[in-house]
Parts: C-alpha cells; structure tokens; sequence
C-alpha cells in the first residue's frame, strides 16, 4: 500500500520508520544507521586537506594551496577553479603506495558512515597527464588491494569505474577506455567507464565511439552531464553514450521531456547537493532539485561527490537532504542506490534485505 505524504508516494515501509523516527530517532541517528550504496564518489576527491598537504611536501609539488591555510587548502570560486583542484590533488598523488594510502583511508571512512556497497570512479588520465611513467596497472592493482582489505575486515565491497576526461580530446578517452577494458580483463574490479570533466566545452557527442567500444567490451557506462550544461547534454549522454545512470543531471529540470526520458528509462540520478551547489549546477538561492525530480517519477540517489573537496560527507548529503524532502524519503533514495547499481542480482538482494533490517530496528529498538 503506497500513501501520499506531501504529494510524493511514499511506502508504508518509509512513512513507517519515518513515523518512528520522529518519535524515537534523531535524523542523524536514522541517518547513521541506514546502510548505503555509494555510486558517486571520486576516490582522488576523498584525499583530505592534511593528506594533501603532507603528500605535496613529501612528494615536492610546489602549491598555494598546501601551504596556505588549511581551511582554504581547497578553495575554489567556479566548476573550471573546481576542476584545477582536483587535477592538483592528482599532482601529489605520484605513487602506487600514495593512491592505497588514498584508498585505505576511502574505506575507513565509508565503513564508519555504513557504507556497504560502492562503485567509485578513478581517473587514470589525470594521473598519468601528471604523472607519464606511473604504472597505472600496479597503481590500481595497489588500489585494490587496499578495498580488498576492507572487504575480508569489514564486508565493505567496492568497484571502480575509470573516468573518460572529456578535456583531455577523444584520443585520451580512446586510450582511456582501452585501459578500462584492460584493468577489467586483469580482474581488478573496474566494471566501467565514466565521463567528467569541462561538460561546458565538450559534449558528450564526442565521445560516442570510446564508449560504443568500452559497451561492447562488456564495461557499464555512466556519465556526468546537466551540471555544467543543459538538459541536451543529459539527453545526448543517454541517447548516444548509452549511459546508464546521470552524474548531477540536475539542469535537467529545463526540459520536461528530458524528466520524462530519465523517467521512463529509469535512469538514475547521481544527486550531490553540496557539489552541485559549490559547483554552480544549481544557483545559489534555488532550492535543490531532487525534491522535484523524485516527484518527476525520475529515480534519484544521494552521493557526495569529492567529499573532501567539498568538506562534506555522504551522511552530511543525506541530512541536507533529509532537510529538503524530509527524512522518510531517504529510505526510498538508499533504496534506489541499490537498485541503480552494477552489483550482481543476489547482492542486490542481500543489500535490500540488509537495508530493510536497519530500518525495521530503527523501528523495534530505537536507541
Ligand atoms: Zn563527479
């Protein structure tokens, strides 16, 4: 049976634990105990400021940044400002064992906020732009071994998708899916491509054939679009990318019949309120649009983005977002985390059955 809390169908499961929590469960302890699927987060932007600065140093890369003050290590004014960041991040980051360091410290903190599940992109190409002699094949391999680690300690399993940087011309992705597909035949968890960077400058037209090659390898496709452009951006990244799910896709809400396209294919929305404000995708002052997008019927997620980047963390955007939909909806959005990702059909399963036991001890044993 399906009721109809402020006009947004809502289960008798969520408006259930929604009901109780408000009675017994603060929205950051509801928060803190849901178990989440992670589909948005690039491991280099979960590098955190001091890491950062301790890298450059030991690493002698010469930046404002890391020896300025700490608060303002990752100031930025606009999405190419926020671009030049991340691609500094990637400057310190020079070695194998930096980027296990990078991704032991990634699962420690998902495995303290419940994240069960994750698909994190990686960007090899902004790697290697710095770094021409890193081995990219041993520097994910280090990397896995890392997430290994905290899936034999934790349970916490984690995939990757490569990201195609668009700036870099349609060569650089080429080569960057043929990597993907390499890094994906030598087991090493990649199951996809991605596609980030200037959004504004190139389209996702550009990249048809990378990705038509990368699909027919057996790769998932995903892309970032309708952040730094509009709704034909979006379209063109499912029509012609054949993308999966939408990085952001917030802009959107410009064309109904781009809401109505996400919505029928049931393509997800990867929604990162923090970023998507900070970046500009959504102007200052207007309220976020996933409240209109899950009313749209189109499927929405919660992610992070570039946590640290952003001084944000994936509980801090489920709270944001609590704040905006009110928290019985954020079952709905785990939910759909879990249905929108590659994870086998079983552990899908297993991940809805472990999420609806969360939420039925919120309701039986609130703390
Ligand atoms: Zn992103």
């Amino acid at each position: 049976m399906e009721y109809t809390l402020l006009g947004a169908h809502v289960s008798t499961q969520e408006k259930s634990a929604a009901l109780q929590h408000r009675r017994a469960v603060s929205v950051s302890d509801f928060i803190r105990a849901l178990p989440k699927t992670q589909l948005h987060c690039h491991l280099e932007g979960t590098l955190r400021a001091e890491s950062f600065r301790e890298l450059a140093v030991r690493r002698g890369v010469d930046s404002a940044r890391a020896t300025g003050p700490l608060e303002a290590t990752y100031a930025f004014a606009t999405f190419r400002d926020f671009l030049l960041t991340f691609a500094e991040v990637c400057k310190t980051l020079q070695q194998p064992e930096d980027y296990a360091r990078l991704a032991r410290d990634y699962a420690a903190g998902a495995v303290a906020q419940r994240v069960r599940y994750a698909e994190i992109f990686i960007s090899p190409s902004v790697w290697t732009y710095f770094h021409r002699d890193l081995d990219v094949l041993e520097t994910v391999a280090a990397i896995r071994s890392a997430l290994d680690d905290a899936r034999a300690s934790a349970g916490l399993e984690v995939t990757l998708i490569c990201d195609l940087t668009r700036n870099f011309g349609v060569e650089r992705a080429f080569e960057t899916a043929r990597l993907a597909v390499r890094l994906a035949r030598a087991d090493l968890g990649v199951i996809g491509i991605g596609l980030g960077g200037d959004e504004a400058n190139f389209p996702p037209e550009l990249y048809a054939e990378p990705f038509a090659f990368a699909r027919a390898s057996g790769l998932h496709a995903v892309a970032h679009a309708g952040e730094a452009a509009g709704p034909a951006s979006v379209r063109a990244a499912i029509e012609v990318l054949g993308a999966e799910r939408i990085g952001h896709g917030v802009r959107a809400l410009e064309e109904p019949a781009v809401v109505a396209l996400l919505a029928e294919r049931r393509i997800a929305l990867e929604l990162c309120p923090t970023s998507n404000r900070l970046t500009g995708a959504v102007p200052a002052g207007a309220p976020h649009p996933i409240d209109a997008l899950d009313r749209s019927g189109v499927v929405c997620t919660i992610d992070a983005d570039d946590p640290e980047l952003f001084s944000t963390t994936l509980e801090r955007e489920y709270e944001i977002v609590a704040a905006l939909c009110g928290g019985e909806r954020l079952v709905r959005f785990a939910r759909n985390a879990i249905d929108a990702s590659f994870a086998a059909p079983e552990r899908k399963r297993a991940l809805h059955a472990e999420l609806a036991a969360a939420v039925k001890s919120l309701e039986t044993n609130p703390r």
